[in-house]
């Protein structure tokens, strides 16, 4: 393969520099190795030929066999073509091409016969085909049975490079490369029964058979996701080594009475069993990293507390960090009134805690009578320093970076065990990548007695019937959530939008008590504007999305979500997650123009037709790729993929995962020759990416 990657593709037959030029700029493509990993995105089916008299509106790209009757250039100008009249012997139709019009006339010849491939369009009652890919039945290596659709770029076409012509190139690559060694250890290949390299290469862009590119497919698939995670692994493995954790072996006295005389309701089965998985990180010795994923409202708080009291039982104290003052406050309010009366001390250190409580706060620290420290990432600030750190929470992991875990971790000799807890729903297999080395638990139960959250799509034409019902909520004495997109590109529009409608909404309802708040605010000025709606002063809030994470104002009935068709899924569901946290009905109010489109709609149809923040992730992930999904895009994956996709290719994500660790658990260090070839990618790839070691 070395070979292969310093082989420069202007050497190739028929590429020289010019299109070795274009080739690097538009695909990215220098050697030979890039040419022979641009995979085919699809294959049609070139095995049968179609008649055009059997034409439908909805066929994909199919192939006649037939001649030309007559080839004209028609029109003028912009609007000048070639016009071929192909008939099958079944009736006609027309080819048109808008291009290289003169090179193709003297092509094509009328009387011989050839094979067009393309897409059938009907246009003034009559079928045509736009530039189709076009065959002699002689000719050598014309297409017969699956044929690749390479990604292409227009400016490739417009100089005549077509699938057609990257798939000769790849026959003549392949063709000069007779020694395309093995990327993988014969073990590998072996007990997963793998299609060899070579072979799968050949089949991925000259398919023999349907089983052969689905066994192509597979082996590449699960060596680019196989080489992914043992980059994560390695790394995490090796930090893992080398930080031993604390050992927790006791559930006492502070477990115990809080279970037995505070605890406000009966444990979901998924807490408990989450609580099971991170008491037995507890006992290994081990520092524990784990992730815990929960829907909105499934209860995390809950569950960092009890874990927070296992750790006061074994001798050492507790911290729980939030992302905002707001957020920590609510925190500590709610952990204040459940931890407090039996006999812990807790206590709250933010920005805006006063000199002489934090001089409290770090001498109780210091001698170990403060038992749990909940705030902001002032808790990180380099004077709090603990007597004994055991326990680490942080809520709402996106908003804090890598850099921040890494400070707690150092916050004591032995490295405190660190929850992270978020409501971002990230799917499994994503989550095994993105969060590398993080172990996973999930809730995936609310409490009983919710009742789910109505969500209505309206247009914005007709806002009428909205307002009224949001009057009717206000009457009743809830409160309401208004929010707009506020995007980067255009952040001066839409905080005017933002604006216009606080204005708009306080002339709406004079009654009531309008706050807002954004992005641009000073962090004072945000929270005195929360906390007007939390202490429940202020009846409507129109805010950016600031307010995603996190805040519980459990009165709240409404959220009212401004141009909804620009917000990702996942988003919607986190703000809709402000609602529906009481006893009452909820709802969710999706805003947009009336004119989106089919694709919007139905996007947008997944928020009303489910609450399950799991299945609008998957949704989400599907729709819009892994690459896009909201913050995973700063963690980003260590280097794109090429044939495997994150968002359908979970099955093979788990087998690489175990595969990854079963050769890892084997030869952690690589030595073994029979894994040289291993270490030999690993070196190459290394190359490409960032150090995941500072990621994870
Ligand atoms: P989140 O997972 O979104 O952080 P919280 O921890 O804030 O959720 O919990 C949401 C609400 O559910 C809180 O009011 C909490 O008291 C309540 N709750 C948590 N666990 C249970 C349970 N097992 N049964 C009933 N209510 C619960
Ligand atoms: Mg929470």
């Amino acid at each position: 393969m070395r070979r292969l990657r310093s082989l420069d593709i202007k050497y190739l037959h028929g590429v020289g520099p010019k299109r070795a030029e274009l080739l690097n700029k538009e695909l990215g493509i220098s050697s030979y190795r890039d040419l022979l990993y641009h995979f085919p995105t699809r294959y049609v089916d070139r095995s049968k030929f179609y008649s055009i008299s059997g034409f439908t509106g909805d066929m994909p790209s199919v192939q006649v066999k037939g001649r030309f009757l007559t080839m004209s250039i028609q029109g003028e100008g912009a609007k000048t073509r070639l016009v071929g009249v192909f008939t099958d012997g079944t009736t006609t139709m027309e080819v048109v091409w808008f291009r290289r019009i003169k090179q193709l006339r003297d092509s094509y010849h009328t009387g011989n016969e050839y094979i067009v491939f393309g897409k059938p369009e009907e246009f003034n009652g009559r079928w045509s085909m736009v530039h189709p890919e076009i065959d002699t039945p002689a000719a050598p290596g014309a297409m017969q049975g699956l044929r690749g659709v390479y990604p292409l770029t227009d400016k490739l076409r417009n100089q005549g490079i077509g699938s057609r012509q990257i798939f000769t190139w790849i026959q003549t690559a392949l063709a000069a490369s007779p020694s395309i060694s093995e990327t993988l250890p014969r073990k590998v290949t072996e007990s997963m029964k793998l299609m060899p390299l070579r072979e799968a290469l050949a089949n991925i862009h000259n398919p023999q058979s349907l089983e052969a590119l689905n066994n192509a497919k597979f082996r590449l698939k699960l060596e680019e996701l196989l080489y992914l995670q043992l980059n994560i692994l390695r790394y995490a493995r090796r930090r893992n080594a080398s930080l031993s954790g604390f050992r927790f072996p006791r559930i006492g006295d502070y477990f115990n009475r809080f279970y037995h005389e505070q605890m406000p309701f009966e444990l979901t089965g998924a807490q408990k069993r989450v609580i099971k998985e991170i008491r037995a990180d507890m006992t290994t010795g081990r520092q524990m990293n784990r992730l815990l994923q929960g829907d909105v409202g499934s209860g995390k708080t809950l569950v960092g507390l009890l874990c927070m009291l296992i750790a006061l039982d074994n001798d050492t104290q507790a911290c729980m960090m939030a992302p905002t003052e707001i957020l920590a406050t609510q925190h500590f309010e709610t952990l204040y009134k459940l931890a407090a009366p039996i006999g812990i001390n807790i206590k709250l250190l933010t920005g805006s805690t006063s000199k002489k409580n934090r001089e409290i706060i770090h001498r109780q620290l210091a001698d170990g009578s403060l038992h749990i420290l909940v705030g902001t990432h002032a808790v990180i600030e380099d004077n709090v320093k603990f007597k004994n750190l055991g326990f680490v929470v942080i809520d709402e992991q996106h908003r804090f970076g890598v850099a921040q875990r890494a400070r707690m971790w150092k916050k004591n000799s032995i490295p405190p065990h660190v929850l992270v807890m978020t409501a971002t729903p990230i799917p499994r297999t994503l989550a095994m990548t993105v969060y590398g080395d993080l172990s996973v638990s999930v809730i995936d139960e609310l409490p009983p007695g919710r009742k789910p959250i109505t969500t209505l799509l309206r247009y914005d034409d007709n806002r009428r019937p909205v307002y009224q019902a949001i009057g009717r909520q206000l009457k009743e004495g809830r409160q309401i959530y208004i929010v707009y997109p506020l995007i980067k590109e255009n952040e001066k529009l839409d905080l005017k939008s933002l604006e216009d409608g606080y204005e708009y909404i306080q002339e709406l309802f004079p009654q009531y008590r309008v706050c807002h708040v954004h992005g641009k605010m000073k962090p004072a000025e945000k929270d005195f504007q929360m906390q007007l709606f939390a202490s429940g002063q202020a009846h409507i809030m129109v805010a950016t999305t600031v307010i995603e994470v996190g805040v519980n104002v459990p009165n709240a009935s409404v959220m009212l979500i401004e141009n909804a068709e620009r917000f990702g899924l996942s988003q919607l569901h986190q703000l809709r997650g402000r609602v529906g946290r009481g006893a009452d009905q909820s709802y969710c109010i999706l805003m947009t123009h009336h004119k989106i489109t089919k694709e919007t709609r139905r996007r947008l149809e997944i928020m009303t037709s489910t609450t399950d923040g799991f299945v609008v992730a998957e949704a989400d992930l599907k729709m819009r790729g892994p690459g896009d999904i909201e913050g995973t895009m700063q963690s980003g994956i260590p280097f794109e993929l090429h044939i495997a996709d994150l968002s359908t290719d979970g099955r093979i994500v788990s087998l690489a995962r175990d595969k990854a660790n079963e050769i890892l658990d084997e030869d952690p260090e690589l030595t073994n020759p029979d894994n040289a070839v291993i270490k030999n990618e690993l070196a190459l790839l290394d190359n490409r990416i960032v150090d995941w070691s500072r990621i994870s």
